[in-house]
């Protein structure tokens, strides 16, 4: 068989770069090896009628207008602001950890204190990595600093990666900082929502083409004998290609449990569990997707070993090992054969860096 544009993987990268030569007359074959479209990003009505995400929450957020402008083009958004509480020791507080956290955490005078301490510090506005906030030299800030970590974040990632903070890359704890203002908004970018009807609906409308194809349920290494191209663009994990030769790169996995409640679960949409139970966070879809609906479906997620691959274990070692396969995918690119997505580049991407990474990929190669 022969086809234009080979895409391995149906989730938003593959999709994005699927829609985007298509609408320019190539013909495109996608090769999915599971039973459905969407990635990680996959949500489906379960069997009350309810909107869910498969493989965990997925709230839609970018400051790159190209990226929100483009998956416009398939969705009308719902306007959602996504809000998170965390269960510290049984309270429920704004997280990320915020002005308003310190007053509700602590007795007023001393909250004031540490508000001034904090805007002189700092400055308004700003957000500090928890372990950026570890390093001042103030006693009180020290103090603050010292309960967040303790409280907040390190047995969250120690159930989340099996590691204390200072033993994962610094980029994931600073994904959610310490925000020196009452912004209690888990991002803070400017376009944020949730697509209208769903995320399959949104890849529904980008796959509806004539010029593309798609093959569920097949590891692309059982057809790939049999279909020539003009170029390939691999979304599946990078070391799978090269069949592990330099060693396997590590995930870590999620195990998701879903429950259905006729009264209504928890006050937002996701709670964190910072410092109890086994489980990380807990879901409740329809405050994301705003459904309305008389019961209500929930998400437990354990992190775990073993499960849906769901992030990339950034360390010393694993880097190099990703170098090694890295210089192996530059020079496929003599062959028209691309890597793009989380699993392809081993990166922790949201969304919108999947498919910004994808418009550029398709941009580079357009004629
Ligand atoms: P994927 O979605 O992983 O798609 C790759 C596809 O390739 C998969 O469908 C896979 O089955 C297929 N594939 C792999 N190997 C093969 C093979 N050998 N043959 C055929 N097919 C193959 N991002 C946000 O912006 N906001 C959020 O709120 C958010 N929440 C998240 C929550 C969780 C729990 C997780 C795990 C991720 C979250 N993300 C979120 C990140 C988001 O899921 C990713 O950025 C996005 O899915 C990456 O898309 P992708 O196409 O690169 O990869
Ligand atoms: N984190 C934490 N406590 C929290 C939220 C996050 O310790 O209440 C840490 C944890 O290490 C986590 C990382 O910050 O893996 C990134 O959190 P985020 O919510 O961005 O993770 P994701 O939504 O990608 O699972």
């Amino acid at each position: 068989m022969k086809t234009d544009i080979l895409i391995i993987g149906a989730g938003i990268a593959g999709i994005t770069l699927a829609e985007r030569f298509a609408s320019e007359g190539k013909k495109v074959l996608i090769v999915e090896k599971r039973n459905h479209i969407g990635g990680n990003c996959y949500d489906y009505y379960n069997e009350h009628g309810i909107l869910v995400h498969k493989y965990g929450p997925h709230i839609f957020h970018t400051n790159y207008k190209e990226v929100w402008d483009y998956l416009s083009k398939f969705t009308d958004w719902i306007y959602y602001q996504h809000k998170v509480l965390g269960n510290i020791d049984g309270e429920l507080v704004p997280i990320p950890f915020n002005l308003n956290t310190v007053y509700k955490l602590f007795p007023k005078k001393y909250a004031e204190k540490l508000e001034e301490k904090l805007i002189t510090h700092f400055g308004y506005g700003k957000r500090i990595p928890i372990l950026d906030l570890k390093n001042i030299d103030d006693n009180d800030l020290k103090y603050l600093a010292e309960f967040v970590y303790e409280k907040v974040f390190l047995k969250y990632t120690m159930k989340q990666w099996g590691l204390k903070p200072e033993a994962i890359d610094k980029s994931v704890t600073a994904r959610v900082p310490v925000v020196i203002s009452r912004d209690d908004r888990y991002f803070n970018d400017k376009y944020q929502g949730m697509p209208k009807n769903g995320y399959i609906k949104m890849f529904e409308r980008m796959l509806d083409n004539k010029n593309i194809k798609i093959l569920l349920n097949t590891d692309y290494k059982e057809i790939i004998d049999y279909i020539s191209y003009d170029i390939m663009i691999y979304t599946g994990e990078i070391d799978y290609f090269f069949d592990y030769k330099y060693g396997k790169l590590p995930y870590r996995c999620l195990n998701f449990e879903f429950k259905t409640f006729n009264d209504d679960f928890q006050p937002v949409a996701v709670v964190n569990y910072n410092n109890n139970y086994d489980f990380t966070r807990i879901t409740e879809f329809k405050k994301m997707t705003i459904q309305k609906h008389e019961k209500t479906t929930i998400c437990i997620e354990y992190p775990s070993d073993v499960g849906v691959v769901a992030y990339p274990i950034l360390n010393e070692g694993n880097k190099r090992i990703l170098e090694k396969y890295l210089e192996e995918v530059k020079k496929l690119e003599n062959k028209n054969i691309y890597f793009i997505g989380r699993l392809a580049e081993y990166k922790y991407y949201n969304m919108d860096e999947a498919v910004k990474r994808a418009l550029e990929l398709y941009d580079g190669l357009k004629g």
